[in-house]
């Protein structure tokens, strides 16, 4: 079942002065992860290609990214808003390391990458983006359900909110919403009813 995880009182703190107690969440999820804040110049450099798909502002102030075991989070996000986004950007690092047949996350980025924005195809189908992040909300929702860091109410309203932004412009429309938003609300409910 995993620990629990605490929610209060310091929910509304920022991020960077718990970083290493967020730190070691993530590496129960996969040992290699390293957060880092979104004013390094990695973080800049993927914003400036993010900025031509969507609205720059947001993707630096509103979005957490991973690149294989590193995790960016902006420098203004609260303890609560990264406690809620580490589980599911931890998936993606176990993701990258699939990819990396196990060896190290950093091995799979070429591949993840490729199959995560290309497979089928960038738009519209890009099936393997939608199923990469159903997967990682599915897997985030179950560890915070078990770890008391979330409640089901909570996951619900999460799940489909999330869902919708998956399915939009932000992540460059990979699969229609009056499929895909369902297929979030739907997984939801199993994590909820599995978990309880
Ligand atoms: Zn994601």
């Amino acid at each position: 079942m995993g620990s629990t995880w605490p929610r209060t009182p310091l929910m509304t703190n920022s991020w960077v002065e718990r970083k290493d107690e967020l730190q070691a969440l993530a590496r129960t999820v996969d040992k290699s992860i390293v957060l880092k804040t979104k004013d390094c110049w990695f973080a800049k450099f993927i914003a400036v290609f993010a900025g031509i798909f969507m609205d720059k502002k947001s993707f630096v102030e509103d979005f957490a990214f991973t690149t294989a075991n590193f995790q960016f989070y902006h420098e203004s996000w609260t303890y609560g808003q990264v406690l809620t986004t580490i589980l599911h950007e931890s998936r993606h690092t176990r993701q990258f390391r699939w990819f990396g047949f196990g060896i190290h996350p950093l091995v799979g980025v070429p591949l993840y990458s490729i199959v995560y924005l290309l497979v089928p195809f960038f738009v519209g189908v890009a099936y393997m983006r939608f199923w990469f992040e159903l997967d990682a909300e599915r897997f985030s929702s179950r560890e915070e359900l078990k770890r008391g860091i979330s409640t089901p109410t909570e996951i619900l309203a999460r799940v489909k909110r999330f869902g919708a932004v998956v399915c939009s412009r932000d992540y460059f429309w990979p699969w229609p919403a009056a499929w895909g938003i369902p297929a979030f609300e739907r997984m939801g409910r199993q994590v909820v009813e599995e978990v309880g």
